[in-house]
């Protein structure tokens, strides 16, 4: 982005030309950008849970509750302060690694013991879904920032399991084909429109439909998982059937070049 200021130059009574000045103010744009984004999203995404949170105390200092009317309170008040909580650690982990201020540390690490590990949390959490891992079993070593990739398949399983409210399976199928690892994870669940495919990754976007209503998020998600495997080198695409599940699949070199 560029400012310009001219001016004519008159000396001696004659027009002796034009004085031009160009200042790049692209940084400055950049920072109006950001501070403006600030703004919505304080205004939109943390008004929300701020309300609620201020109307459940309101009413539990004015008024003498029987105890369990002020548990339920309490976890209202308590389930609103995670959100908020989740909502600025994830939005300023995105706003790191839009600047290109988050630093990786490249390191070789097990991918599918990785993938292992995840499976084993989160059998833990959620009897109903059974997630199943199907790899060749040749080692699937990859350099890179384990934990942001942690995060990043972290993030899809977690999706896989809250997309797909009645259970079902979720598939991870990780693949090595020329010095590349590709790992596809499946889900039976509600699927995603047509429609809405070009947007997913976009910073807040949430599928708006009956179905995704009642389920919790920040829309920070699946823009986190693009901005981590980009500084990787790699890739994430997504396939899905509205009704039928979806598959996000994502493709990294096996030894990327670690960001600046
Ligand atoms: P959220 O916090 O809302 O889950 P994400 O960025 O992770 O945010 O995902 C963006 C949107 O993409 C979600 O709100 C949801 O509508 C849709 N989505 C993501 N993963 C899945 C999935 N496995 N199945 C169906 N829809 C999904």
């Amino acid at each position: 982005f560029i400012k310009t200021y001219s001016e004519e130059i008159h000396y001696g009574g004659k027009f002796r030309g034009i004085l031009l000045v160009l200042r790049d103010v692209t940084n400055e744009v950049e920072i109006d950008r950001i501070k403006n984004e600030l703004v919505s999203t304080i205004s939109h995404e943390l008004r929300t849970p701020l309300s609620s949170i201020y109307g459940f105390t309101e009413l539990m200092i004015q008024r003498d509750l029987p105890p369990h009317r002020q548990k339920k309170y309490l976890a209202a008040v308590h389930s609103e302060t995670e959100r908020l909580s989740l909502l600025i650690n994830d939005f300023l982990d995105l706003q790191r690694m839009e600047a290109n201020r988050q630093e990786y540390t490249f390191e070789p690490f097990d991918l599918l013991a990785m993938m292992k590990d995840l499976k084993q949390l989160h059998s833990l959490s959620s009897s109903s879904h059974d997630i199943r891992i199907f790899s060749e079993e040749t080692v699937q070593i990859i350099n890179g920032d384990s934990k942001k990739i942690r995060q990043l398949f972290g993030n899809l399983v977690n999706n896989a399991i809250k997309y797909s409210p009645d259970g079902g399976p979720i598939e991870i199928r990780v693949t090595e084909h020329n010095n590349r690892v590709t790992v596809a994870l499946t889900d039976y669940g509600i699927g995603i429109p047509s429609s809405a495919m070009s947007e997913l990754f976009q910073k807040f976007y949430r599928v708006d439909n009956s179905d995704t209503r009642q389920i919790g998020g920040t829309g920070l998600g699946l823009s986190i998982c693009r901005e981590i495997a980009r500084a990787h080198d790699g890739e994430i695409h997504v396939e899905s059937i509205e009704g039928q599940g979806s598959t996000f699949t994502v493709d990294l070199p096996l030894n990327p070049t670690p960001p600046l």
